[in-house]
């Protein structure tokens, strides 16, 4: 099938619900993929986040093998190996107590939220079922996810939004603004991705993880983006210096299977009991085999390194003074950087497409989420069509 028949075929039968670029991604190995002439690409999006290790790293593809041709799935009504052993090293590695496995971080930051308000209601009864989230942040794409969400663009259409969601400023004002006896959590990213990748204030943080202890609210991470070693620790808030409630993962998890979920501290750990939870993919023991397939290539030294590669591609933008490019921000390998001229964050991102450079938007940023294992080459390389392709913009 040639592109242009690819073309046709998805136009015609996929919901057109995403803005594709026109490239066909046929293959790969680590950050460079091929399309279906061949045509080389270095990988800067890793899927949005997902592809933590790269594409077919020869551990992660084995993994999934050798589960598939013995057990492909079964049902939490049963046990199996892969799930438990992958609980136990997130839990070891994150400072948790225990986990629940979904299939996306929409479903995860769903389960933080049933959790914060059972918890409340456990101890406190009715009336206490709001949480707390930022202005800017993202949070997902089913209905309460959405409301959970602080940016007005993502409240439209889908009328009536479940309530008991309201957005504060990131500054311990702001949280006093929209404060009251009905909160039961702060849910917030530490990295805002979506809207632009700005990382939060380490004292703001500090402050609000002191505030929910001292009112019993929870302190809910979504870490969905920025977990999994993608800002230089397994997770982000190892690095804030805060022991979060519970904390959502997903993207990055299996490296490219579908996982999501949320972890709880001891705290928690009983809060959700039979019957409160599930879901029938959650913990699938493909998808487990995966994943602690990445958590064994993602040891502590590739995802302290992610720190190194990551101030390593922002110095090297910094030191082309391209017109069009601003500032850069964020954490390890989640990069963004600030557009300004003429041409849009869509228009740049086409252009180094194109040119064999796969990059993000967020906001009005270029985002950069590179595979943690992409190599020096690759990194190298894919600064080269940055520098060529954006010099006479
Ligand atoms: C991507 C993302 C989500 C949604 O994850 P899905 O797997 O698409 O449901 C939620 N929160 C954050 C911070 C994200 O980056």
């Amino acid at each position: 099938m040639d592109f242009q028949e690819l073309k046709a075929l998805d136009d015609q039968y996929v919901m057109h619900t995403y803005g594709r670029f026109p490239v066909d991604v046929d293959h790969g190995e680590n950050a460079t993929l091929y399309d279906a002439l061949g045509r080389s690409y270095i990988d800067f999006s890793s899927g949005i986040g997902v592809n933590s290790i790269g594409c077919a790293h020869p551990r992660w593809t084995e993994a999934i093998m050798e589960q598939a041709m013995k057990l492909g799935h079964i049902s939490n009504l049963f046990y199996t190996e892969p799930c438990a052993r992958l609980a136990k090293v997130l839990c070891q590695r994150a400072g948790m107590s225990n986990v629940f496995f979904g299939n996306s971080g929409a479903e995860g930051n769903e389960g933080l939220i049933k959790l914060a308000r059972k918890y409340s209601f456990d101890k406190y009864g009715k009336g206490r079922g709001t949480v707390l989230t930022l202005k800017q942040s993202f949070h997902g794409r089913t209905l309460n996810t959405l409301a959970a969400t602080g940016q007005e663009v993502f409240h439209n259409y889908f009328f009536p939004f479940p309530d008991g969601f309201r957005y504060a400023a990131p500054t311990m004002d702001g949280v006093s603004e929209v404060a009251g006896h009905d909160v039961c959590a702060v849910l917030m990213e530490l990295v805002q991705g979506e809207s632009g990748v700005y990382p939060l204030d380490q004292g703001f943080v500090h402050d609000l993880a002191v505030l929910c202890a001292e009112r019993d609210w929870l302190l809910l991470i979504d870490e969905v983006q920025t977990g999994i070693g993608r800002t230089g620790t397994l997770f982000c808030y190892q690095q804030y210096g805060i022991l979060p409630d519970a904390v959502s993962f997903a993207k990055g998890i299996a490296g490219g299977l579908p996982m999501g979920g949320f972890l709880a501290s001891d705290k928690c750990r009983d809060v959700l009991g039979p019957g409160t939870h599930g879901s029938t993919f959650g913990g699938n023991p493909v998808c487990a085999a995966a994943a602690l397939a990445v958590l064994d290539v993602l040891d502590e030294d590739t995802i302290s390194a992610a720190t190194d590669k990551g101030r390593y591609i922002r110095n090297a933008i910094a030191s082309m003074a391209l017109p069009c490019l601003g500032a850069t921000r964020g954490l390890g390998l989640m990069i963004g950087v600030e557009v300004k001229g003429d041409k849009t964050n869509k228009e740049l991102a086409a252009k180094l497409i194109e040119n064999g450079l796969l990059v993000l938007t967020a906001g009005p940023a270029l985002r950069f989420l590179p595979p943690l294992t992409i190599t020096q080459a690759e990194m190298d390389k894919g600064l080269e069509i940055l520098e060529k392709t954006l010099k006479e913009v």
